[in-house]
């Protein structure tokens, strides 16, 4: 099976175009990655894969950020804004209250537009000009959309983006709005959005940047690169578990991806490889709820809600890739509520780390599963926050304290200060 952590190294197909193709995940069936707009298998519509003749080692690598790992992606450079990168936080008074060995926080609100998806769209737009293409478009729960206007306009390119109406993150719209994305508002949730873009998609109406399209995965792929580099650096081991919040499962794939090449490439022991544990909300848990029936698809949820909504996902489209990836290695999904997502933002809050609310998520079921005896206290752990605070302004002010309002004179000042702090 070629999602397994033991898959043999392919040999290259024909159609491969300087050894770089595109690999069904279900059939098997292969295609040349730059000849045609294709985001799933011709034959039986499974999910692809960008596949490699030549897998590098960690010597191979050099530079900084995304493309430091050009030598595991399909160019040399992308149009780039000096993606990745992100810090890998101590984080000690967390690590010491949830329990474990050790803890590190991956911050991915450290990127260009303040999220992951920068890492994808660095390579998604790259793919785009190969491709010759017009306008790029996504569905977003405002993440994607940001990246892909600011992306798209860095290469000149005209972007759409879908959104549900009434569920996006202010200072997610703001950013694709200055980008100069056309902004379309659909009465809907994301996962209608993404049903109208895919059919846009397939019109050949624009090129589809949702973590469908598999050379996003590819850029994606870096963060568990740049956390195992980290890792090895400081504890010359690779981390036991990477928790990561989940919705279209599209670096649960990645990560998972990124480490089947390790291995294949004999950089990396099939017994080491991180517990990939997800972390959905749990209005919006259908991966969780696969992992817990040991179910091989996912059942769409068709009404999902949490405070979380860059997680407000019913029908995650990367399943296929990402459950044998939390199978496989060993990993585990779990679900958090609302309120053990807004008290762990405010706990990363407290290390002086901002994130926004589906971020979170992560720390919020690390310290459930550690409650709870799936992970073990001497484990090394990373979790993966996905976005920043500053993306979500209600939700940090609604985590946060109230501001208190003081007459305009030192006097009434100190009197406030010595007054009780009024509870938030
Ligand atoms: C897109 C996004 C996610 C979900 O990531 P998937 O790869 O689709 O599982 C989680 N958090 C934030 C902040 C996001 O923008
Ligand atoms: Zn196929």
């Amino acid at each position: 099976m070629s999602l397994s952590l033991s898959a043999e190294q392919p040999d290259e197909p024909a159609d491969a175009d300087d050894g770089v193709w595109l690999e069904c995940i279900e059939c098997g069936e292969t295609f040349a990655p730059f000849d045609d707009v294709r985001y799933t298998c011709d034959e039986c519509d499974g999910l692809l894969e960008v596949r490699y003749a030549e897998l590098p080692t960690f010597d191979d690598f050099e530079g900084h950020g995304v493309w430091r790992y050009a030598d595991a992606l399909p160019f040399a450079e992308g149009v780039s804004i000096q993606e990745g990168a992100t810090p890998l936080y101590e984080v000690p008074r967390l690590e010491e209250s949830i329990g474990v060995e050790t803890l590190r926080i991956k911050h991915e609100g450290m990127n260009p537009t303040g999220s992951f998806k920068d890492r994808g769209m660095t390579v998604g737009v790259r793919v785009a000009k190969e491709l010759g293409v017009g306008r790029l478009a996504c569905a977003s729960t405002g993440n994607t959309s940001a990246a892909l206007a600011a992306y798209g306009s860095r290469g000149g390119m005209e972007t759409l983006v879908l959104l549900p109406a009434g569920k996006v993150a202010a200072g997610k719209i703001a950013q694709a709005s200055l980008h100069g994305a056309r902004i379309l508002e659909v009465d809907g949730n994301f996962d209608a959005c993404l049903d109208i873009v895919q059919e846009l998609a397939a019109k050949g109406e624009a090129y589809l940047l949702n973590s469908l399209n598999p050379f996003r995965l590819e850029g994606q792929k870096t963060i568990g690169l740049e956390i195992l580099e980290g890792f090895l650096a400081d504890y010359d081991a690779v981390p036991d578990r990477i928790v990561l919040p989940v919705g279209n499962a599209g670096n649960t794939s990645a990560l998972y991806k990124a480490f089947r090449e390790l291995v294949q490439a004999g950089e990396l022991d099939e017994d080491d490889v991180p517990k990939l544990t997800g972390v959905q909300a749990e209005g919006a848990a259908p991966m969780v709820e696969a992992i817990e029936n040991g179910a091989d698809e996912v059942r769409r949820w068709d009404d999902v809600e949490t405070r979380a909504t860059a997680i407000r996902i019913g029908n995650p489209v990367n399943a296929p890739k990402a459950l044998p990836g939390i199978r496989e290695t060993g990993g585990t999904a779990v679900a958090v509520s609302d309120e053990e997502i807004t008290e762990a933002q405010r706990d990363i809050a407290g290390e002086g780390i901002g994130v926004e609310p589906a971020s979170a998520a992560s720390i919020a079921g690390l310290r459930k599963l550690r409650a709870e005896g799936v992970v073990d206290d001497d484990e090394r752990v990373a979790c993966l926050t996905t976005g920043h605070l500053l993306k979500d302004p209600d939700a940090a002010a609604a985590a946060g304290s109230e501001p208190e309002p003081v007459p305009a004179d030192t006097a009434g000042v100190l009197a406030s200060i010595a007054s009780e702090r009024s509870s938030e």
